[in-house]
This record gives C-alpha cells, structure tokens and sequence, in this order.
C-alpha cells in the first residue's frame, strides 16, 4: 500500500520551509485548568492564507515539474484548499483555476478571487467540482492538485505534526480536525513516526462527516452534505480514495463527531477565553473537550486549522441568535 513517510514529510519541509509561518503552539490556561493536563493550542489559524492548507498546497506545486508549471494548477476546493493553491502558485508565478459547488462561502470566494485565480462555481457539492476540474485537466492539460488525497499534500500538512512534536515533546494526544483526512493523515504520520504512544483523534461535525462513515463501512463512501457551521469539513472523501482513508484507518485512535452547538460553544470559547478568532472546523478540538466527548489523559495538543469564518456569522454566533437563526 502506497503511504506517507516520516521521512517524507521530513523531505516537504526542506522543499517549502520558506513558503509558510512555523505558527506558534501555545499553553491554553483555561483549557488546562479545567481538565488538569497541560493544554496547548496549535495556531495555525494564523497561517497565511488562513488555514493549513497552504502547507499542502506548497509541497504539491513546489513537486510539480516545468511543464507541469507552465499549463498551471487546478483543483476543487470548499475554500481554504483553493485559497491556499491560488497564494501558492501565484508566488510561483504559475496559472491556477479553482473550482467550488454552490455551498462555499461568499468571503472565501472572495479571498481567491483576489489572490488572482479563476474561480468556476459549479453545481452543490465538491464532486460536482471536481467534474469540472477533471475536464479542464482533460482538455487544458492542467495539473490537478487534489485538496487532501495526494502524498505530497499530506506531506505538507504533516509538517504541522513535525512542529507540535518539537514543541510540545511529551504530546499524549492531538486533536485534528477530519474532513478528507489529509491532515490527519499528515500529522498522525509525523507524530507517530517520533512518538509512537501518542494517541490521535479527529473530530468532525455530526451533520456530514463523510470520513467517520466511511471508517465504519471499512470502505469510503458518500454521504449528503449539509450546510454546517464546521463548513471547512464538508465534502466527500472520493469512492476511489487512493491514500487518506487507509491512513486514517490506521492510524487514527479515534473519531468524535460533534453537535452545531457543540462547535458554536466552542467558536465561543476560542474568542473568549483564548481571543483567538477561528472558523467551525478550527474550532473542533477545543469543542470536544468542552463536550466532554474527548477526556484528555497527559499533555495534549489541539489543532486550531483555520480562521477563514464570515465576521457577520462569527459575531452571531458570538451573540448566540446564530443557533436560533439555523433553529428557525
Ligand atoms: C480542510 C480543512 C480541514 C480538514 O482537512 P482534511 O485534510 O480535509 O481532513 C480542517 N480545518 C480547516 C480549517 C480546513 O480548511
């Protein structure tokens, strides 16, 4: 079976090091204080580009060839993937088209409009967008770069892992948003590979998480999207998964799936307590401590993934109407 090595990752780094922020990994202390092991908080909301995406998407063009650059870049993406692709390959100077369904944010596409890419809105789910990214590498001859079921995505996004090991050495447990599972598949590569005991868990949202249903089947499958507060973590993990599903199942201790108001509390929490401002998916970790749905055993590490939230959405939900707005 093909997978991602320590080594791997070990090798991204060295390819894109200069390209991202080594973001901070902080003691949490209300976090701490209220479950009596050290907490801390992987920043990487304050990647550029706003989530980790970025780190995939540079080990993927930073691996492609000279033809491959010169066509340019296409992928589907619920925003952060594309976000990241289109700063990466713009510092490339290379083409890069983004594709996205109907359920992605209006400020994400936005955000990738401005970093100079071609944006294509197609149908209402990311496979309906990756129709079309499968025509225009057909017919235009572009490179696709998938948003997680790719060995040098996950590569990249394990080098987040490399740095929570070097921060934190002692880690027991790390707490990773799921969705495709490329940065789980990522982190848990790096971190198992230089501390085997720890244990790592991925947190999805209860409406739509394609990889827990996939893991309980034993074989990917499709599941209904739904709008959900953790949007980042919609979509898909592709019938064909070549790499991501096998290495989650391998490799994951565990899967929590987490209620809207869950992730709200925990959105809540991250701006309060921590004043950190984080999207859904970003805020997953902190949501499942909170929930009593992880009970933390040791030194314990949670993944702030990205922050790219509406600011209307984000200050409702903050007033607490969000919730009774979705209720209504
Ligand atoms: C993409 C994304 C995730 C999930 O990553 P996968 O590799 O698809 O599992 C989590 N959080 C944020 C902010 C994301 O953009």
């Amino acid at each position: 079976m093909q997978t991602v090595s320590l080594h791997d990752i070990e090798a991204a780094r060295r390819r894109f090091a200069e390209r991202i922020v080594a973001t901070p990994t902080v003691p949490s202390a209300s976090l701490s204080e209220r479950f009596g092991v050290p907490v801390h908080l992987k920043l990487e909301q304050r990647q550029t580009t706003g989530s980790f995406k970025l780190r995939g998407a540079s080990s993927a063009v930073a691996s492609l060839n000279a033809d491959d650059k010169a066509r340019g870049v296409v992928a589907a993406s619920t925003g952060n993937h594309g976000r990241a692709l289109a700063h990466a390959a713009r510092l490339e100077g290379i083409r890069a088209v983004i594709c996205m369904s109907r359920l992605v944010p209006a400020n994400k596409v936005e955000e990738i409009r401005r970093l100079g890419a071609e944006i294509r809105i197609v149908g209402s789910s990311q496979d309906d967008a990756q129709v079309e990214v499968d025509r225009l590498v057909v017919q235009e001859g572009l490179a696709m770069v998938p948003p997680f079921d790719d060995p040098a995505v996950i590569a990249g996004q394990g080098t987040l892992g490399l740095e929570i090991i070097e921060a934190v050495p002692d880690v027991a447990t790390v707490l990773v948003p799921l969705s495709g599972g490329g940065l789980a598949a990522g982190v848990a590569a790096a971190v198992r590979g230089l501390k085997p005991s720890a244990k790592i868990i991925g947190i999805s949202m209860e409406r739509g998480a394609a990889m827990k249903a996939s893991l309980d089947a034993g074989r990917p499958v499709q599941v209904e999207e739904m709008p959900t507060l953790a949007d980042s973590l919609g979509g898909g993990v592709g019938l064909d998964n070549r790499l991501s599903f096998a290495m989650c199942r391998d490799l994951l201790d565990d899967v929590v799936l987490l209620s809207e108001a869950e992730i709200a509390a925990g959105i809540v929490h991250a701006y309060e307590q921590e004043r950190e401002i984080v999207e859904g998916a970003g805020a997953v970790g902190i949501a499942a401590l909170l929930a009593g749905k992880v009970r933390p055993a040791g030194p314990t590490v949670l993944i702030l993934s990205g922050r790219n939230i509406d600011m209307g959405l984000h200050r409702s939900i903050l007033c607490g109407t969000a919730e009774a707005e979705r209720a209504a």
